[in-house]
């Protein structure tokens, strides 16, 4: 049965994009049968992917609004297990159409429940927004992964999303759990970086993924050539810290099942610990002094 995790984070330009399709590849790679659905009508997953605009392709707008089968939007990906449900600029239309539609917030539910069979991994990539696609790939998902950039005032905006988070589980979702938080565009040159990533980890603890995504301009090239940058360049330290980044959340999945269900809600980490949670609501303001354990930065090779 695929675990399926939202990658969703309600600012812009943070990694979203770039971890569905890298986290995607990455899973691939690892002989996790994965599927991406863009849910956002900038549709920069899907071109990333290598599929320029097209009108006359169906994308989610077919599926959701119009309630086509989903097995009739789905693209190979061009790579081996896989596959794309693509997006367009219709979608933006989706999110306004959805509005009055009966049971709004389940559509893609509904639709993600025939394809658990067949997946490992389903990710969606979801708009900077918390409008109703991103509400419906909440309500979908079974986890929630939240890729943070490492710059002045992350520590608030994370704050907040995840205030939101535990509303939605009182709502559309109760059993969302946080499959983690990722650092993304890591600059180990820069102290604020090296604060931003303490700050965080002090706070959030085993909720934030050991690997940290590093700022690397083979990852921003990589789209503009219509692939995954484990195909653009498979050596350099933006797909390394991808491949390391599914490596987790496949044993993080391995934990869970090792543990049971009721684990799963703990983060990145399966052995989260209260000490995380005490920090937080201690809550030390949002100074910089660099928490104990802020030692894993960088991403690990082996
Ligand atoms: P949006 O909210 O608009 O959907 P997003 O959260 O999906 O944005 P991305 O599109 O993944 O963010 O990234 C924003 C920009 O930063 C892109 O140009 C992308 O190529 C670049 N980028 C993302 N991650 C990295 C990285 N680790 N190193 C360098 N550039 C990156
Ligand atoms: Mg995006």
């Amino acid at each position: 049965m695929a675990r399926v995790i939202a990658i969703a984070n309600q600012k812009g330009g943070v990694g979203k994009t770039t971890t569905a399709v890298n986290l995607g590849a990455s899973l691939a790679a690892s002989e996790k049968h994965t599927l991406i659905i863009d849910s956002d009508p900038q549709a920069n997953a899907t071109s990333a992917l290598g599929f320029p605009k097209d009108p006359s392709r169906r994308t989610l707008y077919q599926n959701l609004i119009l309630a086509e089968s989903i097995d009739r939007i789905i693209l190979d990906a061009k790579m081996d297990r896989l596959e794309l449900v693509p997006s367009d600029k219709n979608l933006v239309g989706a999110a306004v159409e959805l509005v009055t539609m009966e049971s709004r917030e389940y559509r893609l539910k509904e639709s993600v429940a025939q394809l658990r069979e067949r997946y490992d991994y389903i990710l969606v990539d979801c708009p900077p927004s918390l409008d109703l696609l991103t509400l419906n790939a909440l309500a979908a998902a079974d986890s929630v992964l939240v890729p943070i950039q490492c710059e002045y005032l992350a520590l608030e905006g994370v704050s907040e999303l995840l205030d939101t988070l535990m509303r939605l589980r009182r709502t559309i979702n109760p059993s969302l759990a946080i499959e983690g938080i990722l650092l993304t565009m890591y600059d180990d040159r820069t102290t604020l970086s090296k604060q931003v990533a303490a700050d965080l980890r002090s706070f959030f603890g085993a909720q934030v993924f050991e690997t940290v995504i590093p700022r690397n301009v083979r990852l921003a090239e990589a789209p503009s050539h219509g692939m995954p940058v484990l195909f653009y360049d498979i050596h350099s330290k933006g797909a390394e810290s991808y491949i390391q980044l599914a490596k987790e959340v496949i044993a993080n999945a391995q934990k869970r099942v090792g543990q049971g269900t009721e684990r799963a809600d703990q983060g990145a980490g399966a052995d989260a610990t209260p000490a995380a949670a005490s920090a937080a609501a201690a809550g030390s303001g949002s100074g910089t002094s660099g928490g104990s354990d802020g030692g894993s930065t960088g991403t690990q090779s082996d």
